[in-house]
């Protein structure tokens, strides 16, 4: 049996119930082959496939708190530090029901080799909690978010490990979290990403994913002799991601005629109105339903659909396994060219090698949503330095990372024979940095 076949058995075997794990990890290792078989003999040596599949740490912690009727709740935190090797773990917090270790031992995976391709020096990792902050109110969430940090904040630190956001946590989880760390701590440092920009934020941090992967994806067109000018683009999701993908690619001359969120979709044949989608979302956290009411001639349907309608690009930014086999099938029939993952994971296997084998240019989420991790990462470095850069500064610098990411998989998935596969270009340029630096340090 070869060495990544043995190693992904193990992984099963170790880390039972929990499929979006074994899911990410086998889409790694699968795509790391060429480079695992050229170096079998001394990756075998130093167990550095089963050192990478196992998290440097993983911490669970109990997250009491009292609901506005005088009720206590209990929910489960958690902190998977994956892998340090070229920097302090970094990678977000999640906060949503689905929550569970598996989710954030995938999602801690992805990030080893995301962070990677940013070429900024931070490590892996991943926390959350199975609390859902949908419907609560502020005091609610405040109550949560200071019980939670009550015990995280024993294991991060602005040089060890620096949680930002993600689904479900926002500009208002982060201050609530933030406070409690200094509060308990006492230190005012960059512990956390996203933060708001009256104490320590960066400015474009809160439209780095979603413009990143229309910078990403605008570089990938460009090396075709193409362009979004013009193009017809598919978005899921209605949060940070979306939101901010969705108003790039309407700057860049690209008409989105689709959003959704968990119960529903909306279709806008003049393009999704950011203004209303912000109002919406991020002033009156509302449903989706509520877009009619701005724009008269879209349509709202129940349930899934983004994927039905006819367009140039799919822009996946909602979360995992969202792009089945089905839609893929959908898109390509309808003639899409790209797709480009804003969140982590959307697109399942069978549909990733459909779209692959169909001549779809597919782009993955630790290259095309690397632009998140990437300007938290200035943040860090503006924290450091106790100055803030101008929103022209940080957006240039991201565009220049996006563009470098692109060049960085292109040129590996060349390097190994494999042109145009990104996936495999994304896992391999992140895996050889990271090896280079385990393999600089010794076993630890
Ligand atoms: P948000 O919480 O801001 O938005 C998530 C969106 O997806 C919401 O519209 C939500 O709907 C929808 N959604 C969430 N879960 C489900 C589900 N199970 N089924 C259907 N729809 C769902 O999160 P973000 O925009 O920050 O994150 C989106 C994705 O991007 C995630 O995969 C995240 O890991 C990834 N990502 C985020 C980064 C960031 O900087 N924020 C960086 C890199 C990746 P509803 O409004 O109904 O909850």
């Amino acid at each position: 049996m070869s060495y990544v076949d043995e190693v992904l058995e193990r992984v099963i075997r170790e880390n039972p119930n929990e499929p979006e794990f074994h899911q990410a990890v086998k889409e790694v290792l699968d795509s790391l082959r060429p480079v695992v078989d050229a170096n079998e003999e001394q990756f075998r040596r130093d167990a550095l496939l089963e050192r990478l599949t196992n998290p440097e740490r993983q911490i669970k912690f109990r997250v009491p708190w009292v609901d506005d009727k005088g009720q206590a709740h209990v929910n489960t935190g958690y902190r998977v530090q994956f892998n340090s090797a070229i920097g302090p773990y970094k990678g977000g917090l999640r906060l949503h029901p689905s929550v569970n270790l598996g989710i954030i031992k995938f999602l801690g995976f992805e990030q080893i080799f995301k962070n990677s391709l940013t070429g900024l020096p931070i490590g892996g990792g991943k926390g959350g909690s199975d609390f859902d902050p949908k419907g609560k109110s502020d005091r609610e969430i405040m109550a949560f978010c200071q019980s939670f940090m009550t015990e995280l904040c024993k294991y991060i630190g602005a040089d060890t490990d620096v949680p930002a956001g993600d689904i479900g946590t926002g500009a208002r989880e982060i201050g609530y979290m933030y406070g409690q760390y200094k509060r308990i701590r006492g230190l005012f440092e960059g512990v956390l990403t996203g933060k708001g920009l009256s104490y320590g934020g960066s400015l474009a941090r809160t439209e780095a994913t979603g413009y990143g992967v229309l910078y990403i994806t605008e570089e990938m067109l460009k090396c075709k002799g193409d362009t979004l000018e013009g193009k017809t683009v598919a978005v899921s999701g209605a949060g940070n991601v979306a939101i901010y993908a969705i108003q790039k690619a309407t700057q860049l001359g690209a008409k989105v005629v689709t959003c959704s969120d968990s119960t529903g979709w909306v279709y806008d044949p003049d393009g999704i109105d950011v203004a209303a989608l912000k109002e919406i979302k991020e002033v009156k956290r509302q449903r989706l339903t509520e877009y009619k009411t701005y724009r008269p001639n879209s349509e709202y349907h129940e349930g899934k659909g983004v994927w039905s309608v006819k367009v140039d690009i799919a822009l996946p930014c909602a979360t995992q396994n969202e792009l089945c086999l089905e839609d893929a099938k959908m898109l390509v029939s309808n003639g899409v060219i790209a797709v480009s993952e804003g969140a982590n994971m959307p697109t399942t296997p069978d549909a990733i090698e459909y779209l692959q084998k169909s001549g779809v240019y597919f782009l993955p989420g630790k290259a095309a949503n690397a632009g998140g991790v990437a300007t938290s990462a200035l943040e860090m470095s503006q924290n450091s330095e106790r100055l803030q850069w101008t929103f022209e500064e940080v957006d240039s610098k991201l565009k220049t990372i996006m563009v470098n990411v692109f060049h960085n998989i292109d040129d590996a998935a060349k390097k190994y024979g494999m042109e145009g596969n990104y996936v495999a270009g994304a896992n391999i340029a992140g895996f050889e940095k990271v090896v280079n630096a385990m393999n600089a340090q010794g076993i630890v």
